[in-house]
């Protein structure tokens, strides 16, 4: 494993944070953001109070009203408009995404092409997707039936920190474009990537007030956000994710979970092995393994196990670790000292009971204070926390099977659904709808699934509610309305007629009626 010891310096222009800051909404204690690389600090955000919340709740449901009445063809305009200044800013961006989470720059790339893509299918479809349609009124000619989307109100959106500006900038697009405003509450390791976002969205022309950020502590004005909202986009752990749900159930209020996942790749024995070992190492480590959609398990048919572990081991004994914002580095650190303590838990508990490590197994505080080899295991039991708990981190435990039935039933093991991967040359898209995940990548790892922006991303079982992309990702920040208007003749008996002549009548024309339009 190759690594770079010393560390550029990782700071940023202090006018740069002081600006982004600015942007914030909040009158409450500072908030530092600080570099996992080497602790330094980027700079301060202030903090929302509950009454900030409160108050940026209100500022957004008064900058909503004229947003709604805005043509639709002008609020994609500005999303056309955001793309391409992530286009123009792209390298800005990636330094401080670096900066703020640790990550390599490939990683950082794939958060700014993730915002150019979305910014680019919703402002297209959009217009088509949020107009008004006909639907079938109950009698032919005289009843015209027709389903508005109307805007929820305002969106409260919680984010974390792995994926700081698309989680900011690709959620907060569809709730603006479908009519309603936004209060963003950003992870507390990562404000400074979550107010570029704001600044990204505003300078592409979003009015002012209709999005606003309150930096702060989950505990301490999460609940605050939740109670005064009309609908929640919650992205963050199952944990979390479940108390909000009851919290959003309780006041009745629509909400989209994009939950945690201990997500299976199965490797079968038809498989190209080299291109699978090549994709595992982009599914388990990009990111460093803080992916929602990050593979923690490997299951390999018995036929083809040695070749691909042997592969994939190489592959990861050559993987280059540092800190720094150039290009190369197969992997950054992790987003902070915490998180590093969280996966050795894991790596250790799994050792302590049996468990090998084929690659990796450390921390590497002679690179930095978050810093962990990429990690391989084998020989993981039920038991082990790793086996049970979603890692978020670089490490992955490999296991085999003897049929494809049994390598299906142990990717399907455990409460999680989020994402699944099947290398094969002839039974993957068999293969997929067998695996127990609201996205399936056939000879990938999780790019392909979530890079298809026009299909629906999100979790089955523990991993969540709800969808993001796509026409789902428009359509769940609305209320479907529905309005008929009759024409001539009433719903009701005409006048001279008697309720039991009404009720043959029409008990003939529904007969009628619903063998034409069934
Ligand atoms: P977390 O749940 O601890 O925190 C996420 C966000 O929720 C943060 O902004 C935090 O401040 C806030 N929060 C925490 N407690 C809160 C409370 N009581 N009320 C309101 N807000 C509160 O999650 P984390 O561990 O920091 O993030 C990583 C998790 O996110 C992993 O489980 C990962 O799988 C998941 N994730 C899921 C997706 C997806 O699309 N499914 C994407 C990225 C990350």
């Amino acid at each position: 494993m190759t690594t770079t010891s010393s560390l550029p310096a990782a700071a940023l222009d202090p006018a740069r944070a002081s600006s982004l800051a600015a942007l914030a909404t909040g009158g409450g204690e500072p908030l530092a953001s600080t570099c996992p690389w080497d602790g330094t600090m980027l700079g301060e955000v202030p903090t929302a109070t509950r009454e900030d919340v409160l108050a940026s709740v209100e500022r957004a449901r008064d900058a909503r009203r004229a947003w709604e009445a805005t043509p639709l063809r002008e609020r994609a305009a500005i999303a056309r408009r955001v793309g391409a200044l992530a286009r123009e800013r792209r390298d800005a961006l990636m330094d401080l995404i670096q900066l703020e989470t640790g990550k390599n720059r490939l990683s950082a790339f794939e958060e700014v092409g993730d915002v150019i893509l979305n910014a680019a299918y919703y402002a297209r479809t959009a217009p088509r997707a949020l107009r008004s349609r006909r639907r079938r009124g109950l009698m032919p000619v005289l009843t015209s039936a027709i389903e508005h989307r109307l805007p929820v109100g305002v969106v409260g959106i919680i984010t974390p920190w792995n994926y700081p500006l698309t989680l900011v900038v690709s959620d907060a697009l569809p709730a603006l474009l479908a009519g309603n405003a936004v209060v963003l509450k950003p992870d507390s390791l990562t404000p400074l990537t979550a107010l570029a976002g704001l600044e990204l969205l505003r300078d592409a022309g979003l009015p002012d007030g209709l999005m606003q950020v309150v930096p702060g502590a989950g505990r301490d004005i999460g609940p605050t956000l939740v109670d005064a909202v009309d609908q929640l986009q919650f992205t963050g752990s199952t944990a979390t994710g479940r108390k909000l749900a009851a919290r959003c159930g309780e006041r009745l209020i629509g909400c989209s979970m994009e939950l945690g996942g201990k997500n299976s790749m199965v490797v079968l024995e038809d498989a190209d092995v080299a291109r699978a070992a090549a994709g595992a190492v982009r599914a388990c480590f990009s990111n460093s393994g803080q992916l929602c959609v990050s593979i923690e398990r490997i299951h390999v048919a018995d036929a083809v196990h040695d070749a691909f572990v042997e592969a994939f081991v190489a592959r990861v004994a050559e993987m280059t670790i540092a800190g720094g914002l150039g290009w190369g580095p197969g992997m950054g650190s992790l987003a902070s000292p915490a998180r590093v303590a969280a996966v050795m838990a894991h790596v250790d508990d799994a050792v302590a009971r049996g468990a090998t490590v084929l690659a990796g197994g450390r921390a590497r505080p002679d690179l930095g204070p978050a810093f962990v080899e990429p990690t391989v295991l084998t020989d993981v039991t039920a038991e082990m926390r790793v086996a049970q708990e979603e890692t978020f981190g670089p490490v992955v435990s490999i296991s085999r099977g003897a049929s494809e039935a049994e390598l299906i039933a142990s990717a399907n093991a455990g409460g999680y659904g989020l994402n699944a991967a099947v290398w094969s040359r002839r039974h993957g898209t068999r293969v997929a709808p067998l695996l127990e995940a609201g996205t399936v990548n056939v000879n990938e790892g999780y790019a392909a699934v979530w890079g298809s922006t026009d299909a629906p991303m999100g979790g089955l079982k523990d991993s969540g509610l709800g969808r993001r992309h796509g026409i789902h990702g428009l359509h769940k920040h609305t209320e479907p309305q529905a309005v008929a208007t009759q024409r001539g003749l009433p719903v009701a008996p005409p006048p001279g007629w008697s309720d039991r002549r009404y009720a043959e009548v029409m008990t003939r024309a529904l007969a009628a009626l619903t063998k034409v339009r069934p």
